[in-house]
């Protein structure tokens, strides 16, 4: 599958010429939703480059393009004709890390006398096994208290029982927002040029509904070469400001789209590089840099790999299938229009969606503080906001999407990923950005026409939800600045926000 290219797994340690290793490009994986153009290009590029890595190291290897398998809507009919024809005497794969995928698998039935095993993918720190001793269905655990115990576990940033430095956590020093000369120094980003014409004229050929802007040189990493050189320009030019601009947002500068964030949430999730890796050579980095990388920047990193990405799977994982079901907050507004265009009066969300039409990527803080953030406050259906983000980003697997969109940044699971709601009004935006001054809304506007949406929108939310939010420490405190404020005041927010909530495609 397109998501297990380890060249590394023991599968193939050896080549064994009575073992016939199948790649598959289907037509229900490219269709059970709409995708970005740069995605299923990605995905195609990186399973055609696998396989090719696998012969020439000797193995046995049949890779179907969607020519080949279009007469086949499924899986499991694919799975089982091709058995018959090459005689097989077992069938042998490796566990899918989708529900979905994993049932369709497990329902294959590949003849008589044919033998099933399922592999473990060996990809993730957190053994498979383990999942249901750290994450308990419905159940809130917290990142922070399972990523120390990683921490432990590994011996990483560890100094004997304690954390290296004292401080589990380093977000206070990090967090910063950009200003011009921190724009002006952001890296050039390292992009490929993977020729893809054959997989789009493929894709045109085949019919296949997608979105985004075309790339006919895919600048995403295909092969593992390619992802460890992306590694190295990481560990070369962003690990040393990593965490400190984590959290910025920019509006301006040509490479505003990928600032000092990795990109290698692609090349992980195709499974071209294993989490330890990247982890170690962050590490290694940090440790031979002679203090140009500090411990704040590769602690925020490490932090997300060891930490997030392990942690999402595990509440993924433990709570599915009912969790792509969740609305807790019972959001059933459809998504605005400019979600698939990025036509937007709002500067900062015309950027966020701009980017990730034009990327099939965007840096964290985007999907979480101005896409995720605006579909929370304005109450859009979670599975709608789903669609959006498994369908536009070409990292997007849902182990890995749907606990980071529902959970996270919608909070559609009652608080199972996040503490309490990621909803800001645009003052957060504000701070954290550059984008407000090139809006057409006034960020200290809650009421006129003029008011950022985001303003009273937020307000309209935690009006909204007070029952529920009232009782959370984390959230409650800001109904007291509410209440203060006059009544007259409270009641033009709401309106302004009525009105948003009424034309929220025009906004
Ligand atoms: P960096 O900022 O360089 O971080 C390094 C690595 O840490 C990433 O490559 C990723 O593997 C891991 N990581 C960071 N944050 C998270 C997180 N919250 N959860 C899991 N891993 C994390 N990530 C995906 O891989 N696929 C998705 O479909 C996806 N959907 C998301 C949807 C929403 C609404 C939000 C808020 C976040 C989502 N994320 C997703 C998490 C995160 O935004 C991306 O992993 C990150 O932006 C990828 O870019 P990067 O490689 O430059 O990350
Ligand atoms: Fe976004 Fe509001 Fe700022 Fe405009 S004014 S960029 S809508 S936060």
């Amino acid at each position: 599958m397109g998501d297990q290219l380890d060249i590394q797994h023991s599968w193939f340690s050896r080549p064994d010429p009575g073992i016939l290793y199948i790649i598959a490009e289907l037509r229900r994986e490219t269709d059970y939703v709409r995708h970005h153009i740069q995605k299923l290009c990605a995905f195609f590029a990186a399973m055609e480059a696998f396989a090719e890595a696998l012969r020439r190291v000797g193995h046995e290897v049949l890779h179907l393009t969607l020519d080949d398998t279009a007469r086949y809507r499924d899986l499991e009919g694919l799975a089982a004709r091709l058995c018959r024809e090459h005689g097989a005497g077992a069938f042998e794969y490796q566990r899918p890390d989708e529900f979905r995928l994993l049932e369709q698998v497990r329902s294959i039935d590949p003849g008589p006398g044919v033998t099933v095993r399922e592999h473990g993918t060996e990809h993730f720190l957190l053994p498979w096994e383990e999942i249901p001793e750290h994450f308990r269905p419905g159940k809130a655990r917290r990142m922070e208290a399972f990523y120390r115990g990683m921490r432990r576990r590994f011996g990483i940033l560890m100094d004997g029982g304690k954390p290296l430095g004292g401080r589990w956590n380093y977000d206070r020093d990090n967090r910063r927002p950009m200003k011009a000369g921190d724009i002006a120094r952001v890296p050039k980003p390292l992009l490929f040029e993977n020729d893809v014409l054959p997989i789009l004229k493929r894709l045109d050929r085949h019919g296949v509904p997608h979105f985004g802007v075309r790339a006919d040189l895919l600048p995403f990493p295909v092969d593992r070469d390619q992802a460890l050189g992306l590694l190295e320009h990481f560990l070369d030019h962003c690990l040393q400001h990593f965490g400190r601009f984590q959290d910025a947002i920019v509006c301006s500068g040509e490479h505003r789209w990928s600032l000092y964030h990795s990109r290698l949430s692609f090349a992980m999730n195709a499974r071209m590089m294993r989490p330890m890796e990247v982890i170690k050579a962050a590490l290694a980095r940090f440790e031979g840099s002679g203090g140009a990388v500090s411990l704040p920047q590769v602690e925020g990193f490490v932090r997300q790999i060891l930490g997030w990405r392990e942690f999402v799977r595990g509440v993924y994982w433990a709570n599915m299938p009912e969790y792509q079901e969740q609305n807790v907050l019972e959001a059933y507004r459809p998504l605005p229009g400019y979600f698939w265009d990025g036509r937007s009066g709002m500067a900062c969300m015309k950027e966020a969606i701009g980017q990730s039409l034009e990327h099939a990527y965007a840096h964290h803080i985007l999907r979480l503080m101005i896409t995720g953030n605006f579909c929370l406050i304005a109450g859009i259906d979670p599975a709608e906001v789903d669609a959006w983000y498994l369908g536009v980003y070409a990292d997007a697997v849902q182990w890995v999407q749907l606990p980071n969109t529902r959970g996270m940044s919608q909070f559609a699971d009652g608080g199972l990923v996040a503490s309490k709601p990621y909803a800001a009004g645009g003052n957060y935006i504000s701070r954290m950005s550059d984008c407000c001054s090139g809006c057409r809304y006034d960020v200290r506007d809650q009421t006129s026409e003029k008011g950022c949406p985001f303003n009273s929108l937020y307000w309209d939310f935690m009006a909204r939800h007070r029952k529920l939010l009232g009782k959370n420490p984390r959230s409650g405190l800001v109904y007291g600045s509410w209440d203060r404020r006059p009544e007259g005041d409270r009641r033009a927010v709401l309106k302004r926000a009525r009105w948003c909530l009424e034309n929220l495609d025009i906004l």
